[in-house]
């Protein structure tokens, strides 16, 4: 029997055009994408208002399967981790993390990465795939459904009835290098027809693929975060090789260009804080006179390190993110410190993931994250 096509792989005008395959109305895809999105329904069965010949072709030829979720822990502090099986041991881990107006999503696009940021233990592990839509909108359509379960508050918000009201990939994997099936998974969050969500709710942070940059300025241009994290290129290529394809200047050459029609008026820069190596206060006058060369309205985003085994590299002192934080504020900068959060459910960012796999004796792709890399 030929696979049933998985319909949260399609974007609506996608389902519309497979449901006029199959000599179905479009109005009925929309009827179909909303129970699946807006309701969480995956059996044709409940969907109550179609019409019973129609649900019975659609469970010969179709469903809505998303990766099912191996573990979930949950924090004190209201944090969710979860992982999810995509396949053959693999695993990927999707945050949820609630703040008072608002529950963010932190949602990876590929297992594993290829880009080998020297302090990111995603990087170390190498490239494993790419997700596919089914793989990336199903963080956002299982995370919603679990945390309704757990009784998650809904937010006050009229707007947002669900769980999930932003969503920033920043999880596993570089987003802009597994482009079309973030994309059409972009979309689908910000579809009134499923998620609703703004553009100003959906973050996507890049290590700075600037061809792709350019790219999603055309196709879906949502709030931008990129990975910095350095003032100059000679220390930016020592710690993230796509560097030397795409030195500072010229991303944020590409970062200036995208805020034409960017949801916000800024960028939002990261920078993991690593002793010795980019923490130093002329760094941050550094950074400051970099970023006001290129004239690129900015936000910058300090995140203290989380050191892993055999990473080379430690923490900065406290007192000295601050000093650096006071440095680039006084030049005129907004810069935060990133809070640590569900400490108590992952001591070290991101090895749940390879424990629990391990645990059941398959082959893994350690999915260690690192300072929330993307
Ligand atoms: S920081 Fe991001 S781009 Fe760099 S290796 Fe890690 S996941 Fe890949």
């Amino acid at each position: 029997m030929a696979e049933r096509t998985n319909l949260l792989d399609l974007t609506l005008p996608r389902l519309t055009e497979w449901f006029a395959q199959q000599g179905e109305k479009p109005f009925r895809a929309k009827q179909v994408f909303r129970w699946i999105h807006q309701r969480g329904v995956a059996d044709f069965d409940a969907m109550t208002d179609i019409a019973k010949s129609l649900r019975e072709k659609l469970k010969a030829t179709a469903q809505v399967r998303a990766p099912a979720i191996l573990s979930e822990h949950r924090s004190e502090d209201g944090t969710v981790k979860f992982l999810f099986d995509v396949g053959v041991g693999n695993g990927i881990e999707t945050v949820f993390i609630p703040e008072d107006d608002r529950g963010t999503l932190c949602v990876s696009s590929q297992v594993g990465c290829a880009l080998d940021c020297k302090f990111c233990s995603t990087g170390r592990q190498g490239f494993n795939r790419d997700l596919s839509v089914s793989e990336i909108i199903g963080q956002v359509w299982v995370a919603n459904k679990r945390l309704e379960e757990l009784g998650a508050a809904r937010l006050e918000d009229a707007e947002y009835h669900r769980p999930v009201s932003n969503v920033v990939m920043m999880g596993m994997g570089e987003p802009l290098n597994n482009f079309a099936p973030v994309v059409d998974s972009m979309a689908i969050m910000l579809d009134d027809n499923a998620y609703g969500l703004s553009r100003r709710r959906v973050t996507l942070s890049t290590s700075g693929v600037v061809p792709n940059i350019r790219k999603l300025k055309e196709a879906l241009p949502v709030a931008l975060a990129v990975s910095l994290h350095a003032p100059n290129d000679a220390i930016r290529s020592k710690i993230m090789p796509i560097n030397d394809a795409y030195p500072i200047a010229t991303l944020l050459a590409a970062c200036k260009d995208y805020l034409e029609v960017a949801p916000r008026d800024f960028i939002t820069f990261e920078y993991v804080m690593l002793k010795g190596v980019n923490d130093a206060p002329d760094h941050a006058r550094e950074l400051a006179r970099t970023l006001a060369a290129a004239k690129v309205p900015a936000k910058v985003n300090l995140i203290p390190f989380n050191p892993f085994p055999e990473s080379g590299f430690e923490k900065t002192e406290r007192d000295r993110v601050h000093l650096f934080q006071k440095i680039l504020m006084d030049a005129g900068y907004i810069a935060t410190i990133r809070k640590t959060r569900g400490d108590d459910i992952d001591a070290a960012c991101g090895q749940l993931a390879g424990q629990v796999v391990n645990r059941m004796k398959r082959k893994v792709v350690n999915v260690h994250r690192q300072a929330r890399p993307h």
